[in-house]
């Protein structure tokens, strides 16, 4: 390969490589906020389940404190009818009575089933709880684990910029321009291998004579892609050769 073309590649290589590192430090945050939602989810859903226990107990504190209500109506009615004269009033009172009754029965039962619910919305509320827990310190330790990646990524990305400092100023201005018009126009190697007798930028099948001449150690311009094909460690020709 030609001295500059392999600087050049060299450069792609060095770019590739801070490419990585550069969306793998990117993603970093972007996966701890991903936990961070699902913490705030499991916290709604926590709070949520603390909230249905928390208007149980009070739906039963109101459901006793009306059939306490009930049951001194009940004392009243039972001192009122030592005073009734007449046998009408007197049918009616106790019916009264057997009606509020009646209502302090169907308490009781609603009570019981609200009792039953707050064993279930307790046991709910340990379980989302335990469940938070465990995904804050889930957390916890990925962040740990990911800040250690972070430095280490920064370290690279350090010596890399230093590295690629070295090699761009080692470069050919034209082939550096050319090369970095190429990457702002989206495209990351202008240095390409011939691949099955193909430019590895476009596939467009270089002429056999070329092929042979990369194989050679030449430089091919294509001609449709403007890339620089070489000879590659997974170079072939036309055929596989
Ligand atoms: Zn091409």
């Amino acid at each position: 390969m030609e001295e500059p073309i392999k600087r050049l590649l060299l450069l792609q290589e060095t770019d590739r490589k801070l490419d990585r590192v550069k969306a793998d430090m990117e993603a970093i945050p972007r996966e701890l906020q991903v936990h961070r939602r699902e913490i705030e989810e499991h916290r709604l859903r926590f709070r949520g389940v603390e909230e249905a226990l928390e208007s149980n107990r009070a739906g039963q504190e109101a459901l006793k404190a009306e059939q306490q209500e009930l049951r001194s109506r009940v004392a009243e009615y039972r001192t009122r009818l030592l005073s009734i004269k007449t046998n009408d009033e007197y049918r009616a009172m106790l019916k009264q009575i057997d009606y509020a009754l009646g209502k302090v029965d169907d308490m009781d039962t609603a009570l019981l089933e609200a009792m039953e619910a707050e064993d279930e919305a307790r046991a709910e509320v340990e379980k989302a709880g335990r469940e938070l827990e465990r995904y804050e310190r889930r957390y916890e330790a990925r962040k740990e684990m990911l800040e250690g990646k972070a430095a280490q990524l920064e370290t690279e990305l350090s010596a890399l910029e230093a590295e690629r400092e070295v090699v761009a100023s080692s470069i050919d201005v034209r082939y550096y321009r050319k090369y970095r018009q190429a990457r702002r126009s989206g495209r990351p190697e202008i240095v390409v291998g011939l691949r099955g007798g193909a430019c590895g930028g476009c596939l467009t099948n270089v002429p056999p004579q070329n092929g042979v001449d990369i194989k050679g150690g030449n430089t091919f311009l294509c001609p449709m892609c403007g890339s620089f094909v070489v000879w590659t460690e997974d170079s072939s020709l036309a055929g596989g050769r």
